[in-house]
């Protein structure tokens, strides 16, 4: 199969390019992106063939589908991260906490949070396709937390591959800093920031941007490509557990095969919620999409008037830091499929323009007929996380916000998937604090309590991190960032 692009060709890049290219370059004509050309079938048929699968079984049935220009060998290669999660065998368990309510856990790889899901296998694709295309990349991410563990984990010690990570000073939780910071590999380089993380955004853009910056690449034979999830690349292995919490949902005998369910989303540039959207469109059995948000709400705006509007909007920072975003850049996607390339172009250049989009009464009604949303405050949430624990499930503040939608979006005539994106380890304090325990503010203290005061245990990657040694002890002003890139180039 090959790769087109959401606005359309402007006669100077390729107007269809295969998987490996998209993945290596994976920006398209006008800003755009790249969509899969068609989607594969993913029908009754597909299913039940997979009822018995292993997650690696399916997830190669289902990248294959896709038709890519990456051998099995390689595809297979890359799906044995998996058996670095705690079940090899089940690396996305299932919990039941209501009768019809079931928590698709996605974040049982080595960073705790669901970016793993894709980053880990994506990596592995991305670090062998320069390999064997003799290239050397350079990977820039800015992070608010959870990225950029993930990003360095999946490419350290991989060949062909540099990673810079920037992350805001003062702007994560001690464990996603520690998870950064005491990463050792050559091809790493982690650089805080003075400022917050929309700073470190636009410093990075600037950089980016910068004449200089490019002709020092260059003068070094160095490719930029990115493993955010404007990448098709880590879509495509975001389609996969969507399929797989179904299966798991027919394994359990909660439903029948091609009985229909709700999935719960919580979003932020809508990579999960967009995977859960093609696998629907190929033929899984969903009634409906729900989207949920913090009170950073833009994208039920979005659904709810048809309306993206960011000219009202500032960013608010709240306990749910990885939906702390306005710009969500996988709706595109949705904009293509449901509209095509000339409609997707106009709309995302009034965003670019006026910092708006509005789309017609019929062009909304075609997104609410996949998806809904709802959005919660951060006191809303901790009710979920005390309500949840005091029934015997802990859960992280992104996973609470799906609570909402459960209650208020389903009618609960069918059975709904939740999907929890983060361990709870990874945002403790809050959980420590929606536990009653609103005077600890330090990870290790809320970590500790949490342990010894429910059902719960810390996993070894995260406890080990408190004793492991600082590598990466460089903060800069803005000014500094050049001069620290060209030391690590
Ligand atoms: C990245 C992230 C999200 C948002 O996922 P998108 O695919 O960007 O919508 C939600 N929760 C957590 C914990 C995350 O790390």
């Amino acid at each position: 199969m090959q790769f087109i692009e959401t606005r359309g060709n402007d006669g100077v890049k390729a107007n269809r390019v295969s998987f490996s290219e998209a993945i290596l370059s994976p920006s398209a004509s006008f800003g755009g992106i790249y969509v899969p050309e068609f989607l594969p079938t993913f029908d009754t048929e597909f299913l039940t063939k997979h009822v018995g699968s292993h997650y690696k079984t399916l997830a190669l049935d289902v990248l294959q589908g896709f038709d890519i220009d990456i051998d099995e060998a390689t595809l297979t290669e890359a799906l044995s991260r998996y058996d670095a999660f705690d079940d090899p065998a089940n690396p996305v368990p299932l919990s039941k906490i209501e009768e019809d309510c079931f928590v698709s856990e996605l974040y049982h790889g080595p960073t705790r949070a669901f970016k793993d899901m894709a980053l880990q296998p994506f990596g592995y694709l991305l670090a062998k396709e320069a390999q064997k295309r003799n290239e050397n990349y350079l990977i820039m991410a800015a992070t608010s937390g959870d990225t950029g563990p993930a990003t360095l984990e999946t490419f350290k010690n991989q060949d062909n591959i540099k990673v810079a990570c920037l992350y805001p000073n003062g702007g994560t939780s001690d464990v996603q800093r520690l998870q950064m910071v005491t990463e050792e590999a050559e091809n790493l380089k982690v650089i805080g920031v003075h400022g917050n993380f929309d700073d470190t955004q636009n410093m990075l853009k600037e950089l980016l941007a910068s004449e200089d910056f490019k002709a020092e690449l260059e003068s070094r034979n160095i490719k930029l490509s990115a493993a955010n999830s404007v990448n098709f690349g880590r879509i495509i292995f975001q389609t996969i557990y969507h399929i797989h919490s179904y299966l798991e949902l027919v394994r359990k005998n909660e439903i029948t095969l091609g009985e229909k369910v709700y999935l719960v989303v919580p979003s932020g540039n809508f990579g999960n919620a967009l995977g859960g959207f093609y696998a629907k469109e190929a033929g899984l059995p969903v009634e409906r999409i729900l989207i949920s948000s913090n009170v950073n709400n833009i994208l039920t705006d979005w659904i709810e008037s048809g309306e993206y509007d960011l000219t009202t909007r500032e960013l608010i920072k709240t306990e749910s830091p990885a939906m702390d975003i306005l710009k969500s850049s996988n709706i595109e996607r949705i904009l293509f499929h449901k509209f095509g390339a000339e409609r997707t172009k106009e709309l995302m250049d009034d965003l670019a323009n006026n910092n708006k989009f509005s789309m017609t009464e019929a062009e909304k009604e075609a997104i609410q007929a996949d998806f809904s949303a709802t959005y919660s405050q951060d006191d809303e949430c901790e009710a979920y996380i005390a309500k949840y624990a005091s029934q015997g499930y802990i859960m992280d503040p992104h996973t609470a916000t799906c609570m909402k939608s459960y209650e208020k979006d389903t009618p609960k005539d069918l059975k709904t998937i939740i999907y929890s994106t983060a361990e709870w380890t990874k945002f403790s304090p809050t959980v420590a604090r929606a536990l009653g325990q609103a005077d600890i503010t330090e990870d290790t203290e809320a970590l500790e309590w949490i342990k010894n005061n429910t059902n719960v245990t810390v996993p070894s990657m995260i406890d080990g991190l408190f004793t492991k040694e600082v590598k990466h002890t460089v903060i800069v002003e803005k000014e500094g960032i050049k001069g620290e890139m060209l030391v690590f180039l």
